[in-house]
């Protein structure tokens, strides 16, 4: 069984047939029935805008029947465990379960209890591979060749999963990632380059990540305010001039705190397009898990 729980379960050559149905998914006019009958449940027990509705618009695109299960009101509530959920989830013979939880590991472990492909949406700092396919989707969008092209990942890079996932799959892509962030936020990772200081490689970057301050995953506060926080490490007009960059961000924003309004209206911040993007990403690899552990099922 194939499931998606970190950017490391797909080869080059599966993300790269990935991107082409996500292209085509993207230029198709005509309705898409490739999941008919099929049943995707998602299970979200960590906020969520842009993943969960990206995921459910994608299976609907696709003819899929949607089960989202509302946390507040389910048994966990009552004390059943995760383990127990997914088991009962499984005996109703969903074709694909798509989940988050603020705890690393759990769609790792849920995929040792259940028959049908596990997609992360999200496991506390460690991973959100739909994130980082759709940011490489974007900025392959936009580069055609990506390789050699560098990009800084900028601001809370140690309690992101979508810096984890990206730091991955676009180094094994050939793109080279600069670590920009306050020391607090600097993960232990060698053979990156590293500043606290964005203006020192701003001359030489082609992309620029920004990322929200993961304040949830804090224990203590750790900057003083935002505000001390966007002195240093917001991405503004007088930061990027003219420059022909592109700027991501995988949302929420922080608006003047992680982007400033102006570059957020600028028509190299491609934030709106990520968004987009993600449906046929999210379509394209719905498909593949759910027809590929079709096809190899008993
Ligand atoms: N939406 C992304 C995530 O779920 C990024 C963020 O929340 O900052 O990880």
């Amino acid at each position: 069984m194939k499931h998606l729980i970190n950017t490391k379960d797909l080869s080059i050559d599966e993300v790269i047939s990935l991107f082409k149905r996500a292209k085509e998914l993207k230029n198709s006019t005509t309705d898409q029935n490739r999941l008919k009958d099929k049943l995707i449940i998602t299970i979200f027990f960590e906020n969520s805008t842009r993943t969960r509705s990206s995921f459910e618009i994608a299976a609907k695109r696709l003819s899929a029947n949607v089960v989202s299960l509302d946390v507040s009101k389910s048994s966990a509530k009552k004390g059943e465990t995760l383990f127990d959920t997914a088991a009962n989830l499984d005996a109703m013979e969903p074709n694909a379960i798509v989940v988050r939880h603020k705890n690393a590991g759990v769609p790792k472990i849920l995929s040792n209890y259940v028959n049908c492909p596990i997609l992360n949406g999200g496991d506390g700092a460690h991973a959100h591979p739909t994130q980082a396919l759709l940011d490489l989707f974007t900025i392959k969008e936009h580069f055609k060749d990506v390789r050699g092209k560098k990009i800084a990942i900028v601001g809370d890079i140690k309690n992101s999963r979508v810096a984890n996932s990206n730091i991955e799959l676009l180094t094994r892509f050939g793109l080279e990632v600069i670590l920009v962030s306050p020391i607090h936020f600097m993960p232990k990772l060698n053979n990156f380059k590293k500043t606290h200081n964005i203006k020192e490689i701003i001359d030489e970057v082609d992309i620029i990540m920004s990322l929200r301050t993961q304040t949830e995953r804090h224990k203590n506060l750790i900057y003083a305010s935002l505000k001390d926080y966007a002195n240093d490490f917001c991405i503004t007009k007088d930061l990027i001039k003219n420059r022909d960059i592109l700027i991501l961000h995988p949302g929420p924003v922080h608006r003047n705190i992680d982007i400033d309004d102006e570059v957020l209206r600028d028509p190299r911040c491609k934030v709106l397009q990520q968004v987009k993007n993600g449906v046929f990403v999210r379509m394209a690899i719905l498909e593949y898990l759910i027809n590929q552990n079709g096809k190899n099922s008993k």
